[in-house]
């Protein structure tokens, strides 16, 4: 069967290209970038033109990027690393503010720290289509706010926030408080130019930009007061304690190189994509797309069909060949109404009957015609049974 992946926001397929730049890395050159022997020079200096592929795809100078895990250990660095740096010189409680539909690993990461008593914090809602009001993060300014936390693409409706006038207005407000942007959904379609954006930090991961899996980037701005968050070796400019992951950071650094000149790619997906809302929409009853239609992510489509559970639905995609997800695939597995949908005002019985689908740059207009196909037969046989429950159980009171 031939397996149809569209699931592009969980992660991406390797690029052949980034994986055979990473091989010798395992084997061959396999040193430890700290060493100062010849193995360790040779990849020390792979690291370091990485580092540099990366910094000219942020805009930033090659000292300003830090090597991390991922996306959640580049948020976790950036938050807990602004608020340790702070009690290093104050003693009073400071102010965060983020947004209440942020990846669970901000989310989670200013709540704990919250809880610990360490941070005051407010969550700012999303309007109705999915994205940030400017003016909702202004008026929750507060003397003591040093840090905003605003994500650029939203993992799971793909609302594309307005990051620059949020930057513009915090300067303008008050020049001291801290931007960080979670740009992992927004590397491969939006200018993630950092000095354009006006942001002081930002993380992203390689994995979903056809790179390795457990590597990923923070950005930040030189001067920066940031702390280390775990202790080891001075590794990263003594902010991120660690053997580097030498052949990660070499297909992080191929795989963002690769990204440029992807204009072309971008129109293709948007195309793709708007293909599949019209038709959704107009051939399905009573289907309804998740967040606005216009600031969207040229592959994200996040659809609720009442009357139909979210997870029977993934389960009979799978089962003709298509790889979907609902809610994010971070929180597969509980059942919990997606905090997202319900951030923008879903009733939890829409947010259980929700369907992502994100396409990737192999995604063809024959699966997406094969996709919608199965869509429409699945969901007609799914409300079937929903309402043959419902009238059953009806009947019998
Ligand atoms: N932030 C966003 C917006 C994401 O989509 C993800 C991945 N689902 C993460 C953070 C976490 O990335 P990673 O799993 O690579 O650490």
């Amino acid at each position: 069967m031939h397996r149809i992946y569209l699931d592009n926001a969980a992660t991406t397929p390797v690029d052949k290209k980034v994986f055979e730049e990473m091989k010798p890395y395992f084997s061959d050159n396999f040193g430890n970038a700290s060493s100062i022997h010849n193995f360790g020079r040779n990849a020390s200096e792979a690291v370091e033109k990485a580092r540099k592929q990366v910094a000219d795809f942020f805009g930033a100078d090659s000292g300003e990027i830090i090597f991390t895990s991922g996306a959640t250990e580049s948020n976790n660095l950036a938050i807990k690393g602004i608020v340790k740096a702070h009690y290093k010189k104050e003693k009073a409680k400071p102010h965060i503010i983020t947004t209440a539909f942020e990846h669970h690993c901000v989310l989670n990461a200013v709540k704990n720290l919250e809880k610990e008593n360490l941070i005051e914090a407010t969550y700012i809602k999303p309007e109705r289509d999915g994205v940030i009001n400017i003016l909702d993060i202004k008026k929750a300014i507060r003397p003591n706010t040093i840090l905003v936390s605003v994500m650029y693409v939203n993992n799971e409706i793909g609302t594309v926030q307005p990051i620059k006038g949020i930057s513009q207005m915090l300067k303008k407000y008050n020049s001291n408080i801290i931007f960080h942007t979670d740009a992992t959904q927004a590397v491969n379609y939006f200018d993630c130019n950092v000095k354009k954006l006006g942001v002081d930090l930002m993380s992203m991961s390689a994995h979903k930009i056809y790179g390795p899996k457990g590597v990923g980037a923070l950005y930040v701005k030189k001067g920066l007061n940031i702390a280390k968050i775990q202790d080891g070796g001075e590794q990263e400019r003594g902010l991120r304690a660690g053997t580097l992951n030498v052949p990660g950071i070499v297909g992080l650094g191929v795989a963002m190189a690769g990204i440029r000149n992807y204009e072309s790619g971008i129109r293709k997906i948007k195309s793709l994509r708007d293909y599949l809302i019209k038709r959704v929409l107009r051939e399905i009853p009573n289907s309804k797309l998740n967040g606005s239609k216009i600031k969207r992510s040229p592959n994200n489509v996040n659809f609720s069909f009442p009357g139909v559970e979210g997870e029977s639905l993934i389960m009979m995609l799978d089962a003709d060949g298509i790889s979907a997800s609902t809610g994010s695939a971070c929180s597969s597995g509980t059942l919990e109404p997606s905090h997202v949908l319900l951030s923008i005002g879903s009733k939890p019985e829409e947010a259980h009957s929700s369907l992502r689908i994100t396409l990737g740059k192999y995604t063809t207009k024959k699966e997406i015609d094969y996709t919608i196909g199965v869509l429409k037969e699945s969901i007609n046989k799914l409300r079937k049974i929903s309402g043959n429950v419902l009238s059953d159980y009806y009947k019998l009171k």
